[in-house]
């Protein structure tokens, strides 16, 4: 399955809390991320993309 499937296959509701729980480092506080990409990861898949809030690079593992 790829990584774009694996994260469909989470539940609506799910994948907006884990959206809106990416810890940036500029901010130091959790963040919603957008502008994101879903790839694979060793440990499942990882969205990467932008912190909502100031910009930098956010991403976030989802393990399996
Ligand atoms: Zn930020």
């Amino acid at each position: 399955m790829d990584a774009n499937k694996k994260w469909l296959a989470i539940p609506e509701d799910i994948r907006r809390k884990l959206r809106k729980n990416v810890f940036c480092t500029n901010c130091g506080d959790v963040a919603e991320i957008e502008q994101f990409t879903i790839e694979d990861h060793p440990a499942g898949i990882v969205l990467e993309g932008k912190c909502k809030v100031c910009g930098n690079d956010v991403s976030r593992v989802i393990e399996d």
